[in-house]
């Protein structure tokens, strides 16, 4: 006899609203913390001829440094040329 299936539902205890409210892991130090992340890295790779795109969330501390450590790379960049 086969079993009633359940209902397609959303998961009760992930509901879309809570989406904000949820903790983040960051990405860089691994610390957790509330709330929307303060910005996100970016991975990028190819497989063959698909492009990946990744964004994991990074908290403040991560954001401000990697924005920080960008900005260094563009001005020893173009310094040069
Ligand atoms: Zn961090």
């Amino acid at each position: 006899m086969p079993e009633p299936r359940p209902e397609p539902s959303v998961d009760p205890s992930f509901p879309p609203e809570a989406a904000e409210e949820r903790c983040f892991v960051c990405d860089l130090c691994g610390q957790t913390f509330d709330g929307l992340p303060e910005g996100s890295g970016l991975f990028m790779w190819t497989r063959g001829s698909e492009v990946r795109t990744e964004e994991p969330p990074l908290c403040r501390a991560c954001a401000s440094r990697l924005v920080l450590g960008a900005f260094h790379v563009y001005q020893d960049d173009s310094s040069e040329g």
